[in-house]
């Protein structure tokens, strides 16, 4: 969509090889001043120039080393003054060297937060940091600390809500296992204690929330052992006074293949280990539960612990939470045997009887426990698991299913079972939350949701996270200008709206009918999509089949005369939740229950969300992975560099290219700069006058600046040659 490719993008700020830079080598030569270099090995290395001839030049790094490389090679270090800066912005030269310099420089000293202008970067430290303590709360809170923090972000949008009454947001993203859900825990943390205290304690159900759905909706998967497989958007309501009033969550895409299908050294959803390792005495029998390992589903993968974590006590503090949320005994122990009947079904197999693809059930405890679960009669399970009913004319006839097709419909009903289960435990965690009515309309609102992701195979799976991270990208760049815009214009200076592509040509792409890929229904392409973090090839082998997501009509009618509420319950809501309603589709010679296609509901999901999204005011916080192993102390460059530009921080850094990167308020260029002037008498002593009169004594080019009310503003590089000269004064 950006019609660039990232790679070329790495230059930013001061592009290697562009005249720019031609002219400032001479400088850096003459001033013995640090540029990266890349020698053969692909890795920056800081150094001096000793020499260039050419297209080449000598370069001379921290280690003695002497390397010729090409000047294309050679990019402007940042002064030794802004070694570690807070935010990025404040670099001289943004190129990604020094952006990755800067942040590691950071992380090696436990700072895991900086900013890049109005976005919050946090690199997990995959160990226990000492800087989200009760008093760090009170800190940030009074103000007495201000740099980059989750702590900070979240005031901030805490004192813009009461200040202004406007809803705000938080966004966070990042790829799996870069701390998004810890990040919202810690901004949740943040604002229960300080809009807590109000009526019930309801900041304390609103953190209760994480640890139900956690249980639901997180596995363990390679890249994380908490891995969140949904996304999340909580919002926060307050009332006038600033206190917490209730809340409401809404969830995205869950992972329901998880249910049935575990890759080795994966495990399913915690819930499944936590109420077979926890449950009590009397559950166990009444559910007829055994170990995790009894049961296929679990044991597919041969994972069935995760190591440091006790599922049985998971279990109690789950128990815990349930009651705190105030979610009855009653459904607490429905939701379990719909956990239990989803693990048994699993163990239920079929053999083929005196014809050949003819499936049969077996009988055995499987099918009688799952019977007895849902509240159903064993044959009436067994009719539905292996035959389907086709209308022929006006007669229905009964069909018989082949090996194949019955554990389909087998695995298609446990899935079914699990994601109504999760929607329904969502809701009653929101009939609980909803507590205050008198919310005044103001909510600071959580999103946590998996980034964009770019494997050796790219399923369904990806392509809806990709285009739910397309539409937030193009939420980011929209907010990110209009900020820009008003900060010049509130200073009164003279901007011209920097040219910079939209994603819409992409979004365009995947949405829009008739054709987009949302709407190429029935053809089995393979696709390759130019998206704004890079190109992804989408495998469509079951893409389709993954997008109907059908339900067996049979098992739907199965579950509606279920004598156990909650089976009941999600027929029912089938009905409801269909587009189509129950539209049978001929798809394999019976009836299918077609619901609204996955990504229709996912495009209409994400439509509500981004309306909810423009009606507040945004913080961005993206987070990042600094190894792949979950290490502590490791920081890895080159894939914190890949996250920085699928992340969009090279489009921030690009765009403040554009404008003036470097800001200080007149007072702060005053002090710095001040003492330069040599007949400082001769200045009035106001700041302002100060700026203008150290700008026209330097010979600043007026292009490289510009004057507000407030602040001056300068290109990338001024702020280095200004320091150069105060080096030398
Ligand atoms: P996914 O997309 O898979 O859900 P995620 O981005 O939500 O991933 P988290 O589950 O938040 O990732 O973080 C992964 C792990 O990293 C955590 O379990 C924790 O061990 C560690 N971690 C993340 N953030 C922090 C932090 N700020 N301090 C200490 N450890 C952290
Ligand atoms: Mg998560």
């Amino acid at each position: 969509n950006t019609g660039e490719s990232t790679a070329s993008r790495s230059g930013v700020a001061v592009k290697a090889g562009t005249p720019e830079w031609e002219e400032n080598i001479e400088y850096f030569i003459k001033k013995k001043l640090r540029v990266w270099c890349r020698p053969a090995n692909g890795k920056w290395e800081l150094g001096t120039i000793v020499s260039t001839s050419g297209e080449e030049a000598t370069v001379s790094i921290l280690s003695g080393n002497i390397f010729r490389v090409s000047t294309w090679e050679l990019l402007p270090a940042n002064p030794d003054i802004l070694c570690g800066v807070d935010d990025l912005l404040q670099l001289s030269y943004l190129n990604e060297p020094s952006v990755i310099y800067n942040l590691h420089y950071r992380f090696s000293r436990d700072i895991i937060y900086s900013k890049a202008g109005p976005l919050l970067i946090a690199v997990n430290p995959f160990k226990k940091v000492q800087i989200y303590e009760d008093n760090l709360v009170q800190a940030y809170k009074q103000k007495t600390m201000d740099n980059p923090h989750v702590y900070a972000l979240a005031n901030t949008a805490y004192n813009e809500m009461m200040r202004d009454e406007v809803s705000q947001s938080i966004i966070i993203s990042g790829e799996s296992g870069a701390g998004k859900t810890e990040t919202a825990r810690f901004a949740m943390h943040y604002l229960a204690s300080v809009g807590g205290g109000s009526s019930a304690g309801i900041e304390s159900n609103v953190l209760c929330t994480n640890s139900i759905l956690e249980a639901f909706g997180n596995a363990k998967t390679s890249r994380n052992a908490n891995s969140s497989r949904f996304g999340k958007f909580t919002e926060i309501y307050f009332s006038v006074s600033g206190k917490i009033c209730g809340a409401k969550v809404q969830t995205f895409f869950l992972e329901k293949s998880r249910v049935v299908q575990v890759t080795q050294g994966e495990r399913s959803y915690h819930i499944f280990y936590q109420l077979c390792a926890g449950a009590p005495s009397y559950l166990r029998e009444k559910l007829n539960l055994r170990n995790a390992c009894e049961y296929y589903y679990l044991k597919q993968s041969s994972c069935l612990l995760i190591e440091g974590v006790n599922d049985a006590e998971r279990f109690r503090i789950l128990l815990e939470a349930l009651d705190i949320v105030r979610i009855p005994k009653v459904y607490q122990e429905n939701a379990f045997e719909v956990l239990a009947a989803i693990l048994w079904l699993g163990n239920i197999s079929f053999h083929t009887g005196d014809f050949e693809n003819h499936a049969e059930v077996v009988v055995d405890e499987a099918v009688t426990t799952v019977a007895r679960l849902l509240g159903c009669t064993t044959e009436d399970l067994m009719v539905a698991l292996s035959t389907r009913k086709i209308k022929v004319g006006k007669d229905h006839i009964t069909k018989t299913l082949t090996l194949q097709q019955a554990f389909d419909v087998r695995d298609a009903l446990a899935k079914f079972l699990y994601a109504s289960l999760f929607d329904w435990v969502v809701e009653q965690i929101n009939i609980s939350l909803e507590v205050g009515k008198e919310s005044a309309g103001r909510s600071i609102n959580i999103l946590d949701i998996c980034g964009f992701e770019s494997f050796q195979r790219n399923s369904f799976e990806q392509f809806c996270i990709n285009y739910a991270n397309e539409r937030l990208q193009q939420h980011f760049h929209r907010h990110l200008f209009k900020l820009e815009q008003e900060e010049y214009e509130t200073d009164g200076i003279y901007w011209t709206k920097v040219d910079f592509e939209d994603n819409q040509d992409c979004l365009n792409l995947i949405e829009k009918r008739p054709l987009g890929i949302l709407s190429l229904g029935d053809t089995d392409v393979a696709f390759t999509i130019r998206h704004y973090a890079g190109e992804v090839s989408y495998d469509s082998t079951s893409f389709l089949q993954k997008n109907r997501d059908l339900v067996h009509v049979d098992s739907i009618q199965l579950l509606s005369s279920c004598s156990c509420q909650l089976p009941k319950l999600f027929a029912a809501r089938t009905d409801d939740h269909s587009l189509g309603l129950s539209n049978p589709n001929h798809s394999g010679g019976g009836l299918d229950f077609q619901k609204q296609s996955v990504a229709a509901k996912l495009k209409g999901q994400l439509f509500k969300l981004m309306h909810q999204l423009e009606n507040t005011k945004p913080h961005f916080i993206r987070c990042i992975r600094p190894n792949e192993k979950q290490l502590p102390c490791h920081f890895e460059e080159d894939l914190v560099l890949q996250q920085l530009r699928c992340c969009g921080i090279i489009e921030v850094v690009q765009i403040s290219r554009s404008g003036y990167p470097s800001r200080m308020t007149h007072q702060e260029f005053a002090e710095r700069y001040g003492f330069m002037l040599f007949d400082s008498a001769s200045v009035s002593k106001d700041p302002l006058s100060i700026s203008v009169a150290l700008l026209h004594h330097f010979n600043v080019p007026p292009e490289t600046y510009q004057v507000g009310y407030m602040k001056i503003y300068l290109r990338m590089g001024q702020v280095a040659l200004l320091e150069s000269r105060r080096k030398q004064a």
